[in-house]
């Protein structure tokens, strides 16, 4: 009886709504997070553990799946306390993955040094997240080799040891606006605040317009994509409205592992690449295909509440 009720039903929504059958699947999307324990200046009043747990907080209320927080566990040898913020994360059901031990860029150093960099970072890893998946490794500056050897030397190593690479799939530089934002609240200007806050807005929802236009030239359609944020007190401050954007493009919040499941995931480009870059930015540019028109306010962040 309720199969055949259930056959009525999609018949009948088939008669009123045949477009409903023909829409693409919704978007999907993992939010992923740089630098933790610690990441830009503070404004006044804030303290180091508050970013992150005001991001703990509403990945929380917001019902995301669990996100991933890519560690730089140099800050944890100066500051011991925020051995506790990277405690914090696992406990609120959130994985940690590595992000080198210090923070280098690939380009301006050897294989060989970097590696170890790596390798430094996993007894902190081990001691906060003995049991998580932590083989998840974002490269610092997205620079994954400016050289084939130097790509191919690390990529060795990290797939010897078990990690997976973070890839990241839309990148708009969300760290830019914190410096300008602590400035401007230590100079209580609130015009500036909320000036910020739309500029942060319409540049990320530029750039998921620029990302999945450059996945429907590769691919011919969206992949799921990889977001790159950072741990800063402006990125805490805006990301229940961040939440909210992608929410109002249809998008569904995924895991990491499960948006690189996707076979564009398994893609290497396998090629230097000098300054970094997204996945696409290297497959765009084996493929010959041309990056997007786009534009970011650079100066205009730079030169607020000087
Ligand atoms: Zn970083």
């Amino acid at each position: 009886m309720m199969r055949s009720l259930r056959l009525v039903l999609a018949l009948l929504i088939a008669i009123v709504s045949p477009a409903a059958y023909a829409q693409q699947p919704a978007p999907q999307v993992a939010f992923t997070f740089d630098d933790l324990p610690a990441h830009g200046p503070l404004p006044p009043g804030e303290f180091r553990p508050d970013p992150i747990r005001s991001i703990i907080k509403t990945l929380k209320t917001q019902h995301m799946p669990p996100v991933y927080g890519f560690v730089n566990g140099f800050r944890t040898a100066e500051y011991p306390y925020q051995t506790e913020l990277l405690r914090n994360w696992t406990a609120s059901g959130n994985p940690l993955g590595s992000h080198t031990w210090s923070h280098p860029a690939l380009d301006q150093t050897s294989a060989k040094k970097y590696i170890a960099n790596i390798a430094g970072n996993e007894p902190l890893l081990r001691e906060v997240d003995p049991h998580g998946d932590w083989h998840w490794f974002r490269y610092p500056y997205l620079e994954e080799g400016n050289t084939r050897a130097k790509r191919v030397a690390v990529r060795d190593y990290l797939t010897a040891h078990g990690y997976k690479t973070a890839e990241v799939t839309i990148d708009f530089e969300d760290y830019l606006w914190n410096e300008p934002y602590a400035r401007c609240r230590a100079k209580h200007d609130a015009a500036a605040v909320a000036s910020l806050e739309t500029s942060y807005l319409d540049v990320a929802g530029e750039y998921v317009g620029v990302f999945r236009t450059l996945s429907q030239q590769l691919y011919g359609h969206d992949i799921p994509y990889v977001l790159l944020l950072h741990v800063g007190a402006f990125d805490a401050h805006m990301l229940p409205r961040l939440i909210a954007l992608f929410r109002s493009q249809g998008f569904e919040f995924v895991t990491l592992q499960k948006a690189e499941s996707d076979p564009a995931y398994a893609f290497d480009p396998n090629i230097g690449y000098p300054s970094g870059g997204t996945l696409q930015e290297l497959t765009s540019s084996i493929r010959k295909v041309n990056f997007p028109d786009n534009t970011k306010p650079y100066k205009e962040l730079d030169s607020m509440c000087r």
